[in-house]
């Protein structure tokens, strides 16, 4: 039980508590500039219906979504609530990071530029921060890129790579985080970002001093628990939501 999540009487109320939490979730993302044309995607597991999920219209601006804007989508693809498409890829990817790991209530996944610069490199993060020791040890690369991701066996194999990781780096391709909540898997996709912003800016200045391996570990249980996560986005969740309320329509 994760006893620091709010706990709802109703699944009506647990399904507007998520949905709320994923339209600003949606919402920092397009104020941080993670969109790219129509590409990306942040699922939410439904409180009920545990095999569909929660996810942006395809095509609509992150920046304008609205609680009422999000689709639900089955475990066959079929957008069951909504009148709009969904991704082809957000489908193949999401689906099956959420049939693999029962725990992931919310993924994270979008062609950010220091995400996708780092991606090319095909190597997981070093320990350069105390931020992004929330990652050591607790991400994979998934090394390997062979076009768009719409076929369910290339979504299976990005959800093998993931492992029961946090996240993962898409060689050529960008970030995909998960969390026991929407506020965790987002928050770190935005420190995820930060940190590869982080590791890009200290090697194109010089050779950086990595933080030793046990320091790391321990820095890494202290950052990196899921309710760190999750406490990670509550004051990036308030400044939101207090500046752009609409998207609680
Ligand atoms: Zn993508």
């Amino acid at each position: 039980m994760n006893s620091y999540l709010p706990q709802f009487d109703t699944v009506d109320e647990a399904r507007r508590h998520r949905k709320e939490r994923l339209a600003a979730a949606f919402r920092l993302f397009g104020r941080f500039g993670f969109d790219e044309g129509v590409a990306g995607h942040i699922t939410a597991r439904d409180p009920e219906l545990l095999d569909h999920f929660w996810v942006n219209p395809f095509g609509m601006s992150f920046s304008h979504i609205r609680v009422s804007d999000l689709i639900l989508v089955n475990d066959k693809g079929e957008v069951v609530q909504g009148d709009a498409a969904v991704n082809a890829a957000a489908f193949a990817i999401h689906s099956q990071i959420h049939a693999a790991r029962p725990d992931v209530i919310a993924a994270a996944h979008s062609h950010s530029i220091y995400g996708k610069s780092w991606s090319a490199l095909g190597r997981l993060l070093d320990p350069l921060t105390q931020d992004v020791c929330a990652f050591y040890e607790d991400h994979a690369l998934f090394d390997d890129y062979t076009g768009v991701v719409l076929d369910l066996e290339e979504g299976k194999r990005i959800a093998h790579a993931l492992g029961d990781h946090k996240a993962a780096i898409l060689r050529n391709h960008g970030l995909l985080t998960v969390g026991h909540s929407v506020d965790e898997a987002a928050w770190w996709f935005i420190t995820m970002e930060r940190s590869c912003q982080a590791q890009l800016l200290a090697e194109a200045a010089g050779t950086p001093v990595l933080i030793e391996e046990d320091s790391a570990r321990l820095t890494s249980k202290q950052v990196g628990s899921h309710v760190a996560g999750w406490f990670g986005f509550q004051p990036l969740y308030a400044k939101i939501t207090r500046e752009q309320p609409d998207l609680f329509d």
